[in-house]
C-alpha cells in the first residue's frame, strides 16, 4: 500500500499530510515541525509586533544596497508589468477627485511647469486650443447648456453684421454670455453675444442683452432709408 506520509504539527497538535509542512534540510525527518498554516500565523503576528523594526530594516538596507533594491524593483517591474497597468488604472478610477486636488495644487505651486505644458500641448493640438479657448470658461463654471460651435459662434457674429454689440466696433470678437456663467447663465446660443474685448471687461459680471440696441437700430435704419420723408 502507498499510504500519503502524515506528520503531527507541534504547534497546532493536528496530524496533516507532509506536504502542509514545509522542508527543512538539518531535520530529521526533513521537514519542519510546525505545519505551513502555523508558521504562516507566526509571520503574521510578527510582522504586526515588529512593524517599526521592518522598517526601519528595509531602510537601512536601501541605503547600504541601493543598487540592489533598485535592480529588485526593476525586475519586479518587468515580471508584473500587466498587473501594475491593471493597478495603476485602478488607482486613477478610485482615488481621481484626489489625484485632481493634487494636481491643482501642483500647478499652483509650479505654475511656470504648469504653463510650459500647456503650451506644448496647445502648440501640438491647436484645435483643441480653440475648443479650450471657447469652453475654458464655461468649465471653469460648471456651465449648462450644450455649449457652442465654431461654426455657431461665426453664425453669430454674422448676424450681427460682424460688429461689437455695444460700441459697434468691427474687428476681433469675443464670445459674451448675456447672463455671466458665473450668475448661472447657459453656455449655448441663446446667452450669447459678440463683444469686443474692451467691451466685454467693462461689462464683467453684469447681466446686459445688447441684442435689442441691435435690432432697433437695425429697424430705424431701415426705416430711414425705405421712407426718409415719413416722420
Ligand atoms: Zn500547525
Ligand atoms: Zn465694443
Amino acid at each position: 500500500m502507498n499510504e500519503e506520509p502524515i506528520k503531527c504539527c507541534t504547534k497546532c497538535g493536528k496530524v496533516k499530510p507532509i506536504t502542509e509542512f514545509s522542508k527543512k534540510e538539518t531535520a530529521k525527518d526533513g521537514y519542519r515541525n510546525r505545519c505551513k498554516a502555523c508558521i504562516r500565523e507566526e509571520y503574521k503576528i510578527y510582522h504586526a509586533t515588529h512593524r517599526e523594526e521592518e522598517r526601519e530594516f528595509r531602510r537601512r538596507y536601501k541605503t547600504t544596497c541601493p543598487e540592489k533594491v533598485k535592480e529588485a524593483k526593476r525586475r519586479y517591474r518587468e515580471t508584473h508589468r500587466e498587473q501594475l497597468i491593471e493597478a495603476n488604472r485602478r488607482y486613477k478610477v478610485i482615488n481621481q477627485m484626489e489625484i485632481k486636488k493634487r494636481n491643482k495644487k501642483y500647478q499652483h505651486a509650479h505654475p511656470e511647469k504648469a504653463r510650459e505644458r500647456q503650451r506644448k500641448y496647445y502648440a501640438a493640438h491647436p484645435e483643441k486650443a480653440k475648443e479650450f479657448n471657447r469652453n475654458h470658461r464655461a468649465k471653469k463654471y460648471v456651465a449648462i447648456g450644450k455649449g457652442i460651435t465654431w461654426e455657431e459662434w461665426e453664425n453669430i457674429c454674422e448676424k450681427y453684421d460682424n460688429q461689437c454689440l455695444a460700441c459697434g466696433k468691427a474687428g476681433e470678437l469675443t464670445i459674451d454670455h448675456i447672463v455671466p456663467l458665473s450668475r448661472g447663465g447657459v453656455h449655448d446660443g441663446s446667452n450669447i453675444q459678440p463683444l469686443c474685448a474692451s467691451c466685454n471687461a467693462k461689462k464683467g459680471k453684469k447681466t446686459m442683452d445688447y441684442r435689442h440696441n441691435f435690432e432697433l437700430q437695425k429697424a430705424s435704419k431701415f426705416h430711414l432709408t425705405s421712407a426718409p420723408t415719413s416722420v
